[in-house]
């Protein structure tokens, strides 16, 4: 592969860890990995979204390259959209 490792901002994609973030419905703890946007809440069973607001992949041209075309993939669809109005999740669950 290619020499180039990309910028720091993109460690949290490549070098995953755990994080725990307080479930916003019944305040339980969430594990969620650090390359996650969204989680299960183990306690309630609901999706909760990480409040990370723009990271690195949100305007960094290179950043396909720099953590993977797959997961880059993966990432732009699971980062919520406020202008994408076809949530088929609504009110399921
Ligand atoms: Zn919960």
């Amino acid at each position: 592969m290619a020499l180039y490792k990309g910028c720091p901002g993109a460690n949290i994609f490549k070098e995953v860890k755990p994080e725990y973030i307080e479930c916003p419905y019944c305040h339980a703890e969430i594990e969620i990995w650090s390359d996650e946007l969204l989680a299960r809440c183990p306690s309630c069973r609901r999706i909760v979204a990480r409040e990370r607001g723009a990271s690195c992949i949100d305007w960094c041209k290179y950043a396909e390259q720099c953590i993977g075309a797959q997961k880059y993939q993966q990432l732009v669809k699971e980062r919520p959209n406020p202008a994408a109005d076809s949530t088929p999740a609504k009110g399921a669950a």
